[in-house]
């Protein structure tokens, strides 16, 4: 099997004297090039005439490929429509990546440079942004750059040279090492998570508790019975890059750090981290959905933290599902899988329902805290002064809580100063050139931005479609308008900004955490990142600026979302002694999501989302998978559509929707269709999606890349 998207492995011949058994890695001859590639189980086709072979070249020192692994990189391969040689890349990564490994690197230059730079030469920058020194090779990989650009940029003082990192051996976590107290509810749920470890066979158990419930430190005792068997364990969290918590809760219960594996590491740390799994020296590892295809010898545990959290799922290349594929790699390794959220995602819950996953429930606050108090502010009552997005009873109770010395958070699901920006002379919309989506101001970097493709502009003087000056006006806000409205309400707070693009870097999240806990911040004002499972004892005021941001649009999934989304965020609120309360603003409090959350009724939310999806077969009591058409041009995407169209599967339980343009019609300079593909639920759709795309030839820059269980419809 070879990491390329061929539909299958190839046959060669073995020299004498070389015995490569399944799951060795080895060397073969490709296209008059050297490939590392793995020994699979398949058996030879008999077709291909023996003198037709060309031999193997050599065996690959490195541990081999394990049964396991190959059994779930065939079955995520099966599952996706995914070539198998691209799903087994990303197992086999690591090796690939050259034998000798640099000592020496590069960082960037401090102070940062003044001057312009080339679009280039940002990107190696910005693939310098974590501190974490490079080597050239691999700088340049990241950036898409060639390596002469980051000599170059040497030689002109940008880059400095450093010595990489050496990665410290991983010490094994120590199960005995006293952890905390545990409550009773704790204790109870810890057996039996400690239970299903011990049994050492397959099982699924959703862990299912309240923010600030104390659900990971009732996991952590699943750890630590894994560790006592003998096995790894793995920890899948949604972030990596926002878990400095997460790491500190760790370390204070078993003495050590964890090893820690996402796609941002450098390479040197990738390759002794992942060697370190394979030997089963790592013993537990915390990681981002990438961390599923680790050369575990021995996995007895994974947890899926935040399980219903979308960051899971892979969008672009193997299109998966961590959570999803999590459960299956268990399966394979007779392993305890444990999913966890306090908003568990309906899917889990329909296999709760049915008896195939177990479920622990943590109805209380550690510690007699008590859950937030959350309110409605209904904007067509008390809405904001014009031109503003703060309601007055929600700037009151910031001040309110401002003078109690206490924390408060703003929330806003959207980057940047304003999400439209249109001429107030000629009505023009500033449109990305590449994307259907307009372009989002950005005003700290004085850029309108596409967040789609990340074509970004000056903001310009004149409206560029009838030139009349300073005519350009912002509509709508983003987090960078809530903070210059909220500098304006509340001058002396000390304000702190939460956001994807202002926050980079592996520290940058941990030193907001920090500033936080130790109470040098006021006001916090953020995107999606502050609704992670951050705990913040002094925070007790959460207000949510734009509540039914995430209903618009109306995806099957957008009610769901909004209320795991609110509910995640208010759960920040009020987590030690004093109260936590929630403010919504909202156009329709009267909405069914806002209902749910001032009443703090998941579960009756649930049922109902529940009734609603199960008389049409709608997921997960019914079958989706998604074909994209994209294409350089409207005319061949629309023709491969049709094409696509006619060809529909039709059969009893089935469904076709579609062709009918994406929502995101252009997408960097592609033009997109989509169709669906709806099922009973006991409708297999692999075989009828396999047999349907067998049907049509796809003409020369055209594509259909498949979305089994979509979770975008964009
Ligand atoms: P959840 O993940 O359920 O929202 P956390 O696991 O973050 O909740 O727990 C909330 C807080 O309570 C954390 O600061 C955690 O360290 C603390 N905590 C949980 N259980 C205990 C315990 N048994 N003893 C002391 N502190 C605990
Ligand atoms: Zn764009």
């Amino acid at each position: 099997m070879l990491p390329y998207p061929f539909p299958g492995p190839f046959d060669y011949r073995v020299p004498a004297g070389m015995d490569p058994q399944p799951g060795d890695v080895v060397l073969v001859p490709l296209n008059r090039r050297e490939e590392v590639g793995v020994v699979w189980d398949a058996s030879a086709d008999e077709g291909v005439p023996d003198r037709k072979l060309k031999p193997l070249a050599g065996l690959i020192d490195t541990p081999p490929m394990r049964s396991e692994l190959r059994r779930f990189v065939d079955w995520v391969a099966a599952y996706t429509l995914a070539p198998p040689g691209e799903v087994m890349a990303m197992a086999l990564r690591v090796v690939a990546h050259g034998v000798a490994a640099p000592t020496m690197g590069w960082r960037r230059a401090d102070p940062g440079p003044a001057a312009r730079l080339t679009e280039a030469r940002r990107r190696v920058l910005d693939a310098l942004a974590s501190q974490e020194p490079r080597a050239t090779g691999e700088l340049a990989r990241i950036a898409g750059v060639g390596a002469g650009v980051v000599r170059g940029m040497a030689d002109s003082g940008l880059l400095v040279p450093a010595v990489l990192t050496a990665v410290a051996p991983f010490a094994a976590p120590n199960p005995e090492h006293p952890g905390e107290a545990l409550s009773s509810d704790q204790t109870a749920a810890a057996a039996v998570l400690r239970q299903a470890v011990a049994a050492r066979v397959f099982s699924v158990t959703l862990l299912d508790g309240v923010t600030g419930s104390g659900k990971t430190e009732v996991y952590l005792e699943a750890v630590a019975e894994c560790l006592r068997q003998g096995r790894q364990a793995l920890v899948l969290l949604p972030e990596i890059a926002l878990s400095s918590q997460w790491l500190e809760r760790f370390e204070r219960r078993f003495a050590v750090a964890p090893a820690v594996w996402h796609s941002d590491l450098p390479s040197r740390v990738r390759r002794v981290t992942w060697a370190a799994v394979a030997e089963g020296a790592a013993s537990v590892v915390v990681g981002a959905r990438s961390a599923l295809f680790l050369p575990f010898p021995d996995l007895g545990l994974v947890v899926v933290d935040e399980e219903h959290e979308t960051a899971f799922k892979q969008e672009e290349g193997v299109v998966y599902h961590a959570r999803d594929m999590a459960v299956v790699r268990a399966r394979i390794c007779s392993a305890a899988a444990v999913l966890v959220s306090a908003t568990p995602s309906l899917e889990t819950l329909a296999n709760v329902e049915v008896g195939r996953y177990a479920r622990l429930t943590l109805p209380t606050r550690h510690g007699g805290a008590a859950l937030p108090s959350v309110a409605a502010i209904d904007m067509r009552a008390t809405g904001p002064e014009r031109g503003q997005f703060l309601a007055p009873p929600l700037i009151e109770a910031v001040r309110a809580t401002l003078a109690r010395g206490e924390q408060s958070m703003l929330f806003l699901n959207r980057r940047g100063y304003a999400p439209l920006t249109l001429c107030r002379h000629c009505g023009h919309r500033m449109q990305c050139p590449n994307c259907t989506a307009w372009l989002v101001e950005h005003r700290v970097r004085r850029a309108l931005q596409c967040h789609h493709c990340g074509h970004s502009v000056p903001i310009p003087d004149e409206c560029p479609a009838c030139g009349a000056a300073n005519s350009l006006v912002p509509v709508g806000p983003g987090v960078e308008r809530i903070t210059e409205e909220a500098t304006a309400a509340f001058p002396d707070a000390r304000r702190l900004v939460m956001a994807s693009d202002t926050m980079t870097g592996p520290h940058a999240a941990a030193d907001a955490a920090r500033a936080i806990e130790a109470r040098a911040v006021d006001l916090i004002i953020g995107t999606q990142i502050v609704a992670k499972g951050w705990h913040f004892p002094h925070l007790t005021l959460v207000g949510v600026v734009d509540a039914d941001l995430g209903l618009a649009g109306g995806d099957l999934r957008a009610a769901e979302r909004t209320v795991q989304l609110l509910h995640q965020v208010a759960g920040r609120a009020g987590r030690a002694e004093a109260p936590g309360r929630v403010l919504l603003q909202t156009f329709s409090p009267e909405h069914p999501v806002m209902q749910a959350l001032v009443e703090g009724d998941l579960a009756a939310f649930m049922a109902r989302e529940a009734a609603q999806r199960r008389p049409g077969h709608w997921p997960p009591y019914g079958r989706l998978a998604a074909l994209i058409v994209s294409a350089d041009s409207a005319t061949v995407a629309d023709a491969l559509a049709r094409d696509l169209g006619r060809a529909a599967p039709r059969g009893d339980g089935m469904e076709v929707l579609g062709p009918a343009p994406a929502p995101l019609s252009i997408l960097r300079g592609r033009h997109r269709r989509r169709l669906l593909l709806k099922t009973r639920r006991d409708v297999a759709v692999q075989p009828i999606l396999r047999a349907w795309l067998g049907k049509v030839t796809t003409t020369r820059g055209a594509r259909v890349e498949v979305d089994v269980d979509p979770l975008s419809f964009l």
